[in-house]
C-alpha cells in the first residue's frame, strides 16, 4: 500500500491506495465505483454482509463497530478511513488516529454532525443561519420552548434521527406531552416549522490543501420526509445560488471538512421572509433567505445527479479529497434531474425494468440490496436533457413505468 499525499498524488498501479469505509450502503458502493476509475482500492466495514457497498468493494469485513480489535485490525489495511453515514460510534475515528490513518473527514466532524444539538450550536456559534430551535431534556423544557417559539413546531431527538425518523410536529402546545412521550423521552431539540417556499442542498468538496469545489445549488422536493426528485440546477436567482455556496464554504472552512459534505436548506418566502417565523426567535435569522436545516458530512442522495450531470461525481470528489488528491472539476454538464426508486415500487413484484430502460436517457442506478420496504432506498435513475424541465418529465414517466402506470 502506498500512503496517499498531496506530495505523491498519482495513484500507484503497483500498491493503490486503499480507501477504508466505514459504513455499507449505497453511498459507498457509489464511492467504490468512482474509485476503482482512478485505481483506488475500497474496503467496508459494517455490521452486516452482501451489502451494497460489499458487492462492489476489494474488501467486505462484517463487524461489530463496537468490536475495537476488529476496528484496529480494519484501519490498519487501509491508507485513509472515511464513513458513508454519520452514526458510526466516536471511538472508530478514534482507534484510526491512533494507529496513524489519516481519517478524513476528521472524528471532529462526525462528531458535531451526530447529534442535532450540537450540530445547531455549532452553526449559531459560526454565524450561519438556522431553523429557531431550543434543547429538549424534559416535558417542562419542551412546553417552556413552544411559548418562546411558537406552534407549529417539530420536536427531533438529538441522535440518530435521518429521513424524517424520530421527528414529531406540533400544532398545538396541547400536544406537547405526546410528542414528547413519541420520542420516547430522549434528549431531543424543538425547532420552529418552518413555511419555506423551496427545499434546496449544496454539496461540496474540500481538499487536504483547503481548495473549495461546490455543486450548483439544486432543489429537492421531498414525500413523507424522504427525497423523492432532485433538479439540478435549482431555478432560483443568482444571489441565492451564490449565498449557499458562500454559506457552504464557511462552514466547511469553520468545520474543517477535508472531504465531500451537503448542506440542507430551507428557502424562505421572497416578501416578508419574517412573517412566517415567530418573532420571539428572529435573533437566530440572517438577512437572507436560506436557513440551513441540516448538514450531512458524506456524498448526499440529492448529488447523485453528478455522476451523469458533473465533470466530477460528488463521489469521484470524495475519492480524490480523502486520498488527498486535487478536486476534480464540479461544473455541470447538462441540466439534470434525478428521482429516487423506493421499495414501495416492488408492492406489486418485481418493477418492469425494461419499460425503465425503453426511456433512452434514463440512467438506472440499483444498490444491490435484496429486501425491498416501503420507505427504503433500492435505488435511482438520473435523466440529463436540455432543461430542467424536460429532464424532469422524462426522469417521472420513466420512474412511473416500472409500475405500469
Ligand atoms: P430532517 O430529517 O431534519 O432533514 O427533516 C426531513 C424533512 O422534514 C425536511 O427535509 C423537511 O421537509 C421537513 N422538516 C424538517 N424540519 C422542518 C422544519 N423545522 N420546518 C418545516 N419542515 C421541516
Amino acid at each position: 500500500m502506498s500512503t496517499p499525499s498531496s506530495q505523491s498524488p498519482i495513484p500507484n498501479p503497483q500498491s493503490p491506495p486503499v480507501i477504508g469505509v466505514f459504513g455499507s450502503g449505497q453511498l459507498g458502493r457509489m464511492l467504490a465505483l468512482a474509485s476503482h476509475r482512478l485505481g483506488i482500492r475500497v474496503h467496508t466495514f459494517s455490521p452486516e454482509r452482501d451489502t451494497p457497498t460489499g458487492q462492489v468493494a476489494e474488501r467486505e469485513i462484517c463487524a461489530s463497530y463496537d468490536d475495537r480489535e476488529a476496528v484496529r485490525s480494519f484501519v490498519r489495511g487501509v491508507d485513509a478511513v472515511t464513513f458513508e453515514f454519520e452514526n458510526v460510534p466516536a471511538h472508530v475515528a478514534e482507534i484510526a488516529r491512533e494507529e496513524g490513518v489519516a481519517v478524513r473527514p476528521g472524528g471532529h466532524v462526525l462528531h458535531v454532525a451526530q447529534n442535532r444539538l450540537r450540530e445547531k450550536s455549532f452553526l449559531v456559534e459560526a454565524g450561519l443561519p438556522v431553523t429557531p430551535f431550543a434543547p429538549v431534556h424534559s416535558l417542562a423544557n419542551l412546553q417552556t420552548a413552544l411559548a418562546q417559539l411558537g406552534t407549529p413546531a417539530v420536536l427531533k431527538t438529538a441522535a440518530f434521527g435521518y429521513d424524517g425518523k424520530g421527528q414529531v410536529k406540533i400544532d398545538d402546545p396541547a400536544q406537547a406531552a405526546a410528542a414528547w412521550q413519541a420520542l420516547g423521552g430522549q434528549a431531543a431539540i424543538v425547532e420552529s416549522f418552518v413555511a419555506f417556499e423551496r427545499e434546496l442542498s449544496v454539496v461540496a468538496a474540500r481538499g487536504v490543501d483547503d481548495t473549495f469545489a461546490a455543486f450548483p445549488l439544486v432543489e429537492n422536493r421531498h414525500i413523507n420526509h424522504i427525497l423523492d426528485v432532485t433538479i439540478a440546477p435549482a431555478q432560483v436567482s443568482a444571489e441565492v445560488a451564490a449565498e449557499a455556496e458562500r454559506l457552504t464554504r464557511r462552514l466547511m472552512e469553520v468545520l474543517d471538512v477535508v472531504g465531500v459534505l451537503c448542506v440542507e436548506f430551507f428557502l424562505l418566502p421572497e416578501k416578508n421572509p419574517r412573517e412566517s417565523a415567530p418573532s420571539a426567535s428572529s435573533a437566530f435569522y440572517s438577512s437572507g433567505r436560506l436557513l440551513i436545516n441540516e448538514i450531512a458530512p458524506r456524498p448526499h442522495n440529492s448529488g447523485h445527479w453528478t455522476i451523469e450531470g458533473a465533470v466530477t461525481s460528488q463521489f469521484e470528489q470524495q475519492a480524490r479529497a480523502v486520498c488527498a488528491l486535487p478536486l476534480g472539476s464540479s461544473e455541470q454538464l447538462r441540466p439534470a434531474a434525478m428521482v429516487n426508486l423506493l421499495g414501495d415500487l416492488w408492492t406489486q413484484g418485481e418493477p418492469d425494468w425494461a419499460a425503465l430502460l425503453a426511456y433512452p436517457t434514463a440512467k438506472l442506478h440499483l444498490y444491490g440490496k435484496s429486501a425491498a420496504r416501503p420507505g427504503r432506498k433500492m435505488g435511482h435513475v438520473t435523466v440529463t436533457a436540455q432543461t430542467v424541465d424536460e429532464a424532469l418529465a422524462i426522469a417521472l414517466t420513466a420512474r412511473a413505468s416500472l409500475v405500469g402506470r
